[in-house]
């Protein structure tokens, strides 16, 4: 199995680093047979080649098994006509990944906002109001005047199915208990398509408790009461925004992880930006990508049958939580006195070893 790595900006190659290393400890533990490849993307790769995200990369995403993907500066990247491709946005389009799976819990050990809380939005990741990328020909973003700026919505009955039977199947593998988060109030046609289809879905899934919430409702729900959810779907800028509030509930963005699947492939990718303020120091917390990576693991496993991934999988959750639990390994963004590299080097110490 091939899997492609790509350390990205800022943060990106000091946490990817830490994935990679744990992966081959991994792949040697378990014999799980998977070949490694490195490909630099990002402003590394602008200076070099011109783009952000060269032709030959991307037919390397398109033939890998899995992907790992640091977090990418979008935002100091040039426009795409002089070479600053967005790599998330282009991997989530080009290579269909429906299903942005972002889980959050309290985690023993580790400083939360909540007392308890263990739910998993489950975010449409190809429509919605991300409108640089949702029209076949241009963008959905424009301005009639230099005053007026206009952006376009996309909800389709495929995309709003798709994505609510990818969170019914997960809720039937957890708590049986899923929340439409919506706009349906105001957006009746766009955020109502979303509500009806789902709960079209859902009534498919006669096990499944089913409720819905308005979005504004839940941003102070998540706040008041994150136990009550388990699984939580929604669309796209909805899940975005909700899936950080619930990370940093959790202790911080540095622990947000998150898979991006589609039907054909999978990329692990930190739900956290390449956070420009604290790379090159050894402080970045690479729980996040850790935790994606494990979801990596464990999706490809339920893929292929193979138990050996899903019990890597397994491995290396649980090795990230018990070194997110030492104040010695776990970084300063959760109050811990570990860096990037001590914080990998425990980890990649405990997968090697420990059962
Ligand atoms: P950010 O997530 O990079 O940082 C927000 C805050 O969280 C910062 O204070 C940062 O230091 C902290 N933080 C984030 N990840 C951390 C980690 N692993 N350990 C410790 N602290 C961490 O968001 P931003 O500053 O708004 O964006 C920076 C760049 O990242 C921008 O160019 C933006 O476009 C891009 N971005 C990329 C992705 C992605 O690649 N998936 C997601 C969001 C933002």
């Amino acid at each position: 199995m091939k899997l492609l790595i790509l350390p990205g900006d800022g943060i990106g190659p000091e946490i990817v680093d830490v994935a990679r290393k744990a992966l081959a400890a991994l792949n040697d533990r378990f014999a799980l047979g998977l070949t490694f490849e490195t490909e630099d993307i990002g402003l590394a790769r602008l200076e070099a080649t011109g783009s952000t995200l060269p032709d030959s990369v991307q037919d390397k995403m398109r033939a890998a098994d899995g992907i790992v993907l640091g977090p990418v500066s979008t935002h100091a990247y040039p426009h795409p006509s002089e070479g600053g491709i967005n790599v998330s946005a282009w991997s989530r389009t080009r290579l269909d990944l429906y299903a942005n799976i972002r889980p959050s819990a309290v985690r023993p050990g580790v400083p939360a906002h909540v007392q308890a809380m263990d739910l998993v939005i489950v975010r449409e990741n190809t429509e919605g109001f991300y409108a640089d990328r949702n029209m076949a020909w241009g963008t959905g973003e424009f301005m009639p005047t230099k005053d007026v700026a206009l952006a376009v919505g996309k909800a389709t009955r495929e995309g709003c199915r798709r994505i609510a039977a990818a969170a019914c199947e997960l809720a039937m593998r957890r708590n049986r208990r899923l929340t439409i988060v919506h706009k349906a109030n105001v957006l009746t046609r766009y955020s109502g398509l979303f509500l009806e289809t789902a709960r079209e879905v859902a009534n498919a899934y006669p096990d499944i408790e089913v409720d819905d919430v308005i979005v504004d409702a839940m941003a102070a729900l998540l706040v008041r009461e994150p136990e009550r959810f388990d699984v939580i779907v929604t669309s796209n800028m909805f899940g975005d925004i909700l899936s950080d509030e619930a990370a940093e509930l959790a202790g911080g963005l540095g622990l947000a992880a998150s898979l991006n699947a589609g039907d054909d492939h999978a990329v692990a990718q930190a739900a956290h930006g390449s956070a420009p303020d604290i790379a090159g120091q050894d402080i970045a917390n690479p729980a996040a990508i850790l935790h994606s990576t494990a979801m990596l693991l464990e999706h490809l496993g339920a893929r292929t049958g193979d138990n050996g991934l899903a019990a890597a999988a397994r491995c290396l959750a649980d090795g990230t939580d018990t070194v997110l639990a030492h104040d010695a390994t776990r970084t300063k963004d959760l109050g811990g006195q570990g860096g990037t590299r001590a914080f990998g080097d425990a980890l990649v110490a405990r997968v090697a070893s420990e059962g």
